[in-house]
């Protein structure tokens, strides 16, 4: 099967920015893959380039507080619901174009809602964002796991196709070197483990006990992904993702995650949050 892309999220993120992620099929290669970025008013464009090799790489935010902001003016912005936007990323695979793939293009609001909603959706985030930071979120850092890319030369058996060392720091036991793409900075409501046992018991080896974190759904989560609390240091890995229905919660997703033990390699992945960006 050949390589291909498809959006797995087009998002308004107000006041100017649009966030997306995209998901690989197939992705067998081995090495660096290039993406394109392109923008423009109409599905049949013309295309502006944003971004023409962006490596290795899962998401993009496209900055708009720059455009020209009157709707007489032609200039993209986010304020005319019923003027769309539309993107379309291509994938370079480490063997070059021909083997490359291209989303069909997606408009902003054609991809998960209907524009009344989609307004809906722009107020609530915007609540949401500001009861977070101001009374209940715990500052987190979302770490996507690696699923294609450069694998680890240290621990992974390509035979086997099994990952040999545990503590690996090239690759922190995902097979793939870094582990984990760039980070995102947000907010979010941590839940404390069921198991209470696990609380009395610091120094056990295995993986303490099932919390509940709901936090806004951008990035949207896989299992396997990584959670860091900054406030508190854990870190979690996520069990089971669920996308809370539209109508109920808009902006949010609920995640059920294992809290690692202390001893786990994922927590030498070093965080410095002044570099990571943020999705406030
Ligand atoms: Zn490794």
């Amino acid at each position: 099967m050949a390589l291909g892309i498809k959006f797995t999220q087009l998002i308004p993120l107000p006041p100017h920015r649009v966030y997306f992620q995209w998901d690989l099929i197939n992705p067998t290669e081995v090495g660096s893959y290039l993406f394109q970025i392109e923008r423009s008013g109409s599905s049949a464009g013309p295309w502006e380039m944003l971004n023409a090799s962006l490596p290795n790489s899962y998401n993009y935010i496209d900055d708009l507080s720059h455009q020209p902001q009157l709707p007489v003016d032609g200039g993209v912005n986010l304020y005319g619901l019923n003027k769309q936007i539309y993107y379309r990323v291509t994938v370079i695979p480490p063997s070059g174009c021909q083997n490359g793939a291209q989303t069909p293009p997606q408009g902003l609001y054609t991809v998960n809602i209907p524009p009344v909603q989609a307004g809906l959706r722009r107020r609530l985030l915007f609540d949401e964002f500001r009861i977070l930071r101001a009374y209940t979120g715990a500052d987190l850092v979302l770490f996507k796991k690696r699923r294609w890319g450069e694998r680890c030369p240290l621990c992974y058996d390509p035979i086997t196709r099994a990952v040999v060392r545990e503590n690996c720091m090239t690759c922190y036991g995902t097979s793939f070197v870094g582990g984990y793409w760039t980070p995102v900075r947000t907010r979010g409501r941590v839940y404390p483990p069921k198991n209470i046992d696990s609380k009395t018991a610091p120094q056990q080896k295995t993986d303490s006990g099932m919390s509940r974190i709901q936090l806004l759904d951008i990035p949207l989560l896989q299992d396997d992904d990584l959670i860091a609390d900054l406030d508190s240091n854990d870190r979690f890995i996520v069990e089971k993702q669920q996308q809370t229905e539209l109508r109920r919660k808009p902006v949010h997703q609920e995640v059920t995650c294992s809290l690692l033990a202390n001893s786990r390699v994922e927590y030498k992945i070093l965080i410095d949050p002044r570099t990571i960006p943020s999705l406030f």
